[in-house]
């Protein structure tokens, strides 16, 4: 690449380690301006199941140049509420910020609401949890995994947009190995903290202490 820059700009991207067939297709694509930047939006179809995935991105993504990128689990109470139980609103708008920052990156947005167990399970959870369970007790207690998320149609996304070595925002380990097991080279975690509310306090212990999240929490 770059002996032939005219070429380069009108050819696709392909990063070397991404499937030669993708599992999932682009079938949207438009502008989003939004309060924490600018951002093109686009819709993808798993081509081997009903599962819908969203991506935010800006800049040139090619595979050449490491990128931030995060993978974002659908959290409706989080996201769009304003929930106090959890940091992942304030987690979402942080990593807007940063690729806005950037001027390059990726945000995949997975709708697996609640950690795959859907939104009904989750405010189900959430009963237990108000009556004291732990966000682990909660799910086994409604005999439902704790999480039954998979991320590998997600490291497909990010390949499909020309991205191959990533920078990426995370403090879950799971969507680290994922990516990295799909192939995306990871040349960086960029961890996320942000300020959390009292009410999420037991919430991110729980994700530090058995979910093996790589939290400091130093201010709970
Ligand atoms: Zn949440």
């Amino acid at each position: 690449m770059g002996c032939n820059a005219n070429k380069v700009l009108v050819e696709k991207y392909v990063c070397p380690n991404s499937p030669s067939t993708l599992s999932i297709e682009r079938v949207a694509e438009a502008y989003l301006p939004t309060e924490w930047g600018d951002f093109h939006i686009a819709g993808y179809r798993s081509l081997t199941s009903t599962e819908e995935f969203v991506v935010l991105y800006k800049g040139e993504l090619r595979p050449d140049v490491p990128s931030l990128v995060r993978i974002h689990s659908q959290c409706l109470t989080g996201d769009a509420f304003g929930s106090m139980k959890c940091d992942c609103g304030p987690q979402l708008h942080r990593t807007m910020e940063m690729i806005e920052e950037e001027g390059r990156g990726a945000v995949v947005y997975q709708q697996q609401e609640g950690r795959g167990i859907g939104i009904i399970n989750k405010i189900r959870a959430y009963a237990l949890q108000d009556q004291g369970a732990d966000t682990v007790e909660a799910n086994e207690r409604l005999d439902l995994p704790v999480d039954s998320r998979d991320y590998r149609q997600c490291a497909e996304v990010l390949f499909d947009l020309g991205l191959c070595k990533v920078k990426v925002i995370s403090n879950n380990p799971g969507k680290l190995k994922a990516l990295e097991e799909a192939g995306m080279e990871i040349v960086e975690r960029v961890s996320l903290e942000v300020e959390s509310f009292a009410p999420a306090a037991r919430y991110l212990r729980t994700k530090k202490e058995k979910m093996g999240h790589l939290l400091e929490l130093n201010s709970l």
